[in-house]
Parts: C-alpha cells; structure tokens; sequence
C-alpha cells in the first residue's frame, strides 16, 4: 500500500466516525464533541485500569486541566517542549480599556492586544500537578491513582493528536529502584491489560518530541536510559501506528522541582505510567469496528458495555 493509500484509509477512518457521530468535529482542529457511546467506553477503559491498580495505590486523585502557570516553569516543560504550550490570558485591564475592546470587536479586528497573560496555563501532561500536592518529607513511597488531563497545542486532524486528553496514571514516588520496579512492572500489566481488549502492543522505547536542535540531544539521552517505554499498537493501515500508553521513570527531577523529599533527605524519585483513555477508546473502534454492541464478548464484558 503506497502511503498515499495510507493516508486515505487514515482520512476514511476519521470520516467514518464523525458520519456516526461517535465523535463530533468542531470549529477548533483537533477539539472534538464525544458521544455518550465514545464515553461508555473511555468509562470501561478506566474502570479496568482502576481494577489493575486498586492493590498498589494508597489514593485516587482527579486532576486539574488549569494549572498555575508556575507549573510549567518548574516542572521544565516550557524549556523542553515550548511549542506545545498553552497560556491563559485575560482582559485584565478595566473599564478604561473597554471601549477599545469593543471598538476591535466591532471592527473585526484584533482584540487579542488587549489581552495580558495571567497566572494561569493549561496542564501539559496528566500527572504534573500531583508533585506540587507531594511537596514536603515523604515517609513512606507513595503510589497514587491519578485522573489527569492534557492540553498541547498541536492542531491537526490526526484523532491520536487530540489538543486536550485524558491520562489515566499511576504514579509512584519514593526511592530510585521503587521507582524502576514500578516502570518495569507497569510495561508488563499495560501490555496484558490492552492484550484483554483485542488490543496488541508492542513495548517500544521511545521520547517525547523535545524541542529545537538541544532537543535532539536530550532525546536521544532519554532512549539511551530507556527512561520512556511506550506500548504501541499496531492497527495500519486503519490508524497510524499509536502508543496506547507509555511508562516513565522520571529519576529525581520532579522531587528535585518540587521539594519532594525522601525521609534519608534525598530529593524523591518518581516513575508513572499513563493510558490515553481517548486512544485506547480509537483503537478499541479501530480493531473492532464503529458499533460497539457487535464486539468480541469477552471485551465486551471486560469493558462493562
Ligand atoms: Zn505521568
């Protein structure tokens, strides 16, 4: 198959369910409308990943989507990944600048100017704001379930490239090899709980899309400790090759960020693993096609549908 060829079964998968209303475009690229029968599955997905976490974890925490902006400074995201970074602005100038406001508007023209940025940003990635939650001496390892959120600007018509996500984590913090157990054990759990739903995954070592030429350099550091593993399916010429979920070990940088710290005072060590609910929920449509009553039973049942 030429990748012309590809791209149209791409475009054809996408059009297929946007003409059954499982997902619904809108005015924004990459911002979709979900249909109560897309969320009856993202519902199945988290209910099995809460299952599969449910021994290990001491909490169950649900994340914001809006974050202090601090947030993206000290976790180093903006220094790392500065394209995909959303700020909050708003009108903060008052009523003397109304009027100008209003005169843009009525122009059409740009009333952006009459902006500032505030305090506020939108979280980049599904677990950051549980570290500043951990702040302070950490007495015993933690292991904590956590509902997270995601917002990157990269509009596009790729459904893998969603601008806002759900992660469904679970995050461990506390000593350098709980951290790595944690990892190695998660790549394994992932891959047979997606093997459950029809899904096969392969453990890929991969690295985020670090920004500019210094980027490069920090990725390949990234995939030569093996700091990022991704579970990635397979489901061409439908989907384009995606990672369902990925495990990271993140060393010491988060409890160095955010003062986590370990009883021996050591900055703590963290490692997590994240479903992408809404991916898993496009290959579960992907694998087994666009109506979820005529799926295999037992994914049926695993998911609760
Ligand atoms: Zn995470």
């Amino acid at each position: 198959v030429s990748s012309d060829g590809l791209e149209e079964e791409r475009a054809g998968f996408r059009d297929a369910l946007l003409g059954a209303r499982i997902l619904l475009a809108s005015d924004a690229k990459g911002v979709y409308l979900r249909s109560a029968t897309f969320e009856a599955v993202v519902a199945g997905i988290d209910r099995l990943v809460s299952e599969a976490a449910s021994e290990e974890v001491d909490d169950r925490l649900y994340l914001p989507l809006v974050v202090a902006r601090s947030l993206l400074e000290r976790s180093g995201f903006l220094a790392s990944f500065p394209d995909l970074v959303g700020a909050i602005w708003g009108f903060l100038a008052g009523e003397a600048s109304f009027a100008e406001l209003l005169a843009a508007l009525d122009s059409q023209g740009d009333w952006t100017s009459q902006l500032e940025a505030t305090e506020l940003a939108l979280c980049p990635a599904g677990c950051h704001p549980l570290y500043p939650a951990l702040r302070g001496v950490l007495h015993k390892e933690r292991r904590v379930e956590a509902f997270g959120q995601a917002f990157r600007h990269e509009p596009s018509n790729d459904l893998a490239r969603m601008l806002t996500f759900r992660q469904h984590e679970v995050v461990y913090v506390g000593s350098p090899q709980g951290a790595v157990a944690h990892r190695d054990g998660w790549v394994a759990r992932a891959k047979s709980l997606l093997g459950g739903l029809g899904l096969d995954t392969e453990p890929v070592v991969a690295s985020d899309p670090f920004f500019g030429r210094l980027g490069a350099l920090l990725a390949s550091q990234q995939e030569d400790e093996a700091l990022k593993i991704e579970l990635v399916a397979n489901l061409a010429p439908r989907v384009a090759p995606m990672a369902l979920a990925s495990v990271n070990c993140h060393r010491d940088h988060f409890g160095r960020a955010f003062g986590i710290v370990r009883a021996n005072d050591e900055p703590a060590h963290s490692a997590c693993v994240g479903f992408g609910v809404e991916r898993i929920a496009l290959a579960l449509f992907a694998a087994h096609g666009l109506e979820p009553r005529a799926w295999p039973g037992s994914v049926r049942e695993r998911l609760g549908l």
